[in-house]
């Protein structure tokens, strides 16, 4: 693509480094330059109006022009613009957030710990494991087990627990004491004539496997989202979550669950965890958490990961870690804003009511000659395109697909995201059901589009 000098593409493409994105290649395809958002749509620096079906990245639940949330960080700023959580030091906008995430928490959570990215939560919840152990005399007892397809983030530690080889390959990852066991997609992993119910037995089993193979005192935790969402948007198949909580149970096993997208509505409940019948004992949160207007994360722990942590404190004087930005007031009172506004607007009931309408819209698609499955709960989804629906074979190379079909929605006003040929929709919460008729319009028609360009 060639641009005018000094236009904003031209100089995204000089100056700018972009993640998840071919560095080479960006030239050649362009930014998409982002001027502003309304509700659920954004518009680009050409006038260009999008729906945003994936509420940015899996995060803006309350869409693009919340003005309470505005508020909130404005009187944030003019009364407390920065104070930190070191030191026994705190400030009241903390305090209420701690309380109130503590107070809706699926299951009783004891603490919690501040950070300012889904990356640094896990990160902080792998460093805050090994310190347990070595509290309770265990310091043989530090890995931890995550899945194939996973997404836990992009720091080194967890990095290494994401299940996704372009997080690996070329960063010398994954680092060592990170295992991985097999993702939960049953259209893709399960074998012939093996029942939703039956593969999650295999899963489970292959769990019990690994974790006797590594020695079960030398296993500290598991980590897993609800649903997996960067992996391709996987829903774990029925009694899936029931049999791996009863693994880790038999061993005494920490259940980490990665909130992180699931947390705050996504799934049609509060928490993926009250989804799926989860009783972790740690718990990640963010995006939904500020509706990504800010950048805030948190680490819920329980009791019984707490008290080693506060002995092994005591003993050494000090819990030696902590971010200088973590807790900070602004992203605080705009996440307890967001929890408030969608109290208040029932917008997790919302999300279960149109998510319906999504799912239904979109399975009513399966008989597509491009889609090979459709899967999702409440507002995150995925289509899985295939060149050859019968054969479950995708176009070569795969992705290709996935990458004309983003394109081609682009075009028709949407923005998607493709992991592969996973086509990925997780719209913001607060999307009507008319918005969610349109966005199935322009899919269908983005699929007959795909259809007839490759024939
Ligand atoms: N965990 C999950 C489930 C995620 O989806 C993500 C990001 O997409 C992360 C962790 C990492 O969060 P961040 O990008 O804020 O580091």
């Amino acid at each position: 693509m060639t641009y005018q000098p000094n236009s904003p593409e031209a100089r995204d493409i000089a100056y700018h480094l972009h993640g998840y994105t071919n560095a080479r290649r960006h030239d050649e395809v362009g930014p998409l330059v982002i001027d502003h958002g309304e509700g659920i749509h954004v518009v680009d620096i050409h006038g260009n109006r999008y729906i945003e079906a994936m509420a940015g990245l899996w995060s803006v639940a309350l869409g693009f022009s919340e003005k309470r949330l505005v508020d909130a960080a404005t009187k944030q700023l003019s009364k407390l613009p920065f104070y930190h959580s070191f030191t026994h030091k705190s400030h009241g906008t903390i305090i209420d957030l701690a309380e109130k995430l503590v107070t809706i928490a699926p299951v009783p959570m004891s603490k919690v710990f501040f950070t300012n990215s889904g990356s640094e939560a896990n990160d902080t919840a792998m460093k805050l494991i090994w310190y347990r152990s070595n509290a309770l005399g265990q310091p043989q007892k530090k890995k931890i087990i995550s899945r194939l397809r996973g997404y836990h983030g992009v720091t080194i530690a967890s990095a290494s627990l994401t299940g996704l080889p372009n997080n690996h390959r070329s960063f010398d990852l994954p680092i060592a004491g990170v295992l991985h066991t097999g993702s939960p997609h049953y259209w893709k992993e399960h074998r012939p004539d093996e029942s939703e119910e039956d593969f999650a037995t295999r899963l489970a089993s292959e769990l019990d496997q690994l974790i006797q193979a590594e020695g079960p005192d030398t296993i500290a935790a598991f980590i897993g989202e609800p649903v997996m969402g960067a992996g391709g948007v996987v829903v774990p198949p029925r009694t899936y979550w029931q049999k791996v909580q009863a693994v880790l149970k038999k061993y005494d096993i920490l259940l980490i669950a990665d909130e992180v997208i699931c947390g705050f509505g996504r799934t049609g409940k509060m928490f993926g965890s009250e989804t799926y019948g989860i009783e972790p004992d740690m718990m990640t949160l963010s995006k939904q958490l500020s509706s990504s207007y800010l950048p805030i994360s948190a680490l819920m722990i329980n009791d019984r990961v707490f008290q080693p942590i506060a002995d092994e404190s005591n003993k050494i004087g000090t819990l030696g870690h902590g971010f200088t930005a973590g807790g900070h007031p602004v992203p605080a009172a705009v996440a307890l804003e967001t929890i408030k506004i969608i109290e208040e607007r029932g917008l997790v009931a919302h999300a279960a009511e149109v998510g319906a309408r999504l799912q239904t819209g979109l399975r009513r698609l399966t008989d597509h000659p491009l889609v090979g499955e459709v899967r999702g709960v409440g507002l995150i989804a995925a289509i899985e395109l295939v060149a050859d629906a019968a054969k479950r074979s995708a176009l070569d190379p795969v992705g290709k697909l996935g990458t004309l079909v983003n394109g081609i929605l682009q075009k028709n006003g949407v923005i998607s995201r493709n992991m592969g040929d996973a086509l990925a929709f997780c719209p913001p919460l607060i999307i009507t059901a008319a918005e969610v008729d349109d966005l199935l319009a322009r899919i269908a028609r983005s699929l007959d589009e795909a259809r007839a360009e490759i024939g």
